[in-house]
């Protein structure tokens, strides 16, 4: 729907804050070390809220005054949490917001790397996290994105020593490098992208049904979506 048909695909209240606080963290580290302190991060916040509430997706969210000003304290707290992570002036950026744009296996890849960082093993790679850290059994899951990331990254001869998810939540999930977890992480990329492709040359795509259909854009155009949405949590108004 989103790629093939593109249809409208708002953002939710979570994607939009997700942006804001991402874009004051690579603002912040993008300046001297010396200079990543709180009172530089609420500057960079003020400027960057002038743009954010003039957005569309922010617009979108048609959000209250009083929403809006949840939002802001949302976003602020997230990047007070980070500080209290980590010392920004203690980190060596190699580069922020790297766009990455490869093949792995010969199937093309593009992602946005939030930071990579000098660290006494060699390079780490980092993703940070705005969400909630996930329950214990799908951290693998969510490290599959990191682990594509190291494997981008040595197809442009840099070669990643560590992975983190930093939650800024709860706290980083940490990972030396692991070259069975990253040609997992490949391999799974490759069997997505045939499927796709197959789905594409048989014009089938097929439904995957989840907790988040409640949340989908599109819950209402996927029978199948709005009933395992109703089944999980009741009629839909
Ligand atoms: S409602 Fe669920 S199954 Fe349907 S498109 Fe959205 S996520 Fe996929």
């Amino acid at each position: 729907m989103r790629y093939i048909d593109k249809l409208p695909d708002p953002k939710g209240e979570a994607a939009v804050l997700g942006t804001f606080v991402h874009r004051i963290l690579e603002d912040l580290l993008s300046l001297d070390a010396s200079d990543r302190s709180v009172d530089a991060a609420r500057a960079l916040a003020r400027t960057l809220w002038d743009e954010t509430r003039d957005d569309d997706d922010f617009l979108g969210l048609g959000l209250s005054l009083e929403d809006t000003t949840s939002f802001m304290w949302k976003a602020w707290r997230l990047v007070e949490r980070y500080f209290s992570l980590e010392d920004p002036t203690a980190v060596d950026v190699v580069r922020a917001e790297q766009e990455l744009s490869v093949e792995i296996s010969g199937v093309p890849f593009f992602g946005i790397v939030d930071l990579t960082e000098r660290v006494p093993s060699g390079l780490r790679v980092v993703d940070y996290k705005t969400g909630k850290s996930p329950a214990a059994r799908y951290v693998d899951d969510k490290l599959s994105q990191v682990w594509l990331y190291a494997a981008a990254l040595a197809e442009t001869h840099h070669e990643v020593s560590e992975v983190r998810l930093m939650y800024l939540t709860s706290g980083p999930i940490d990972r030396p490098i692991d070259a069975e977890a990253v040609g997992e992480a490949v391999d799974q990329y490759r069997l997505t992208w045939d499927l796709l492709c197959q789905s594409i040359d048989a014009e089938h795509f097929p439904h995957k049904t989840g907790p988040l259909c409640n949340w989908c854009p599109y819950v209402d155009l996927c029978p199948e979506g709005a009933a395992e949405a109703e089944r999980r949590y009741g009629p839909r108004s």
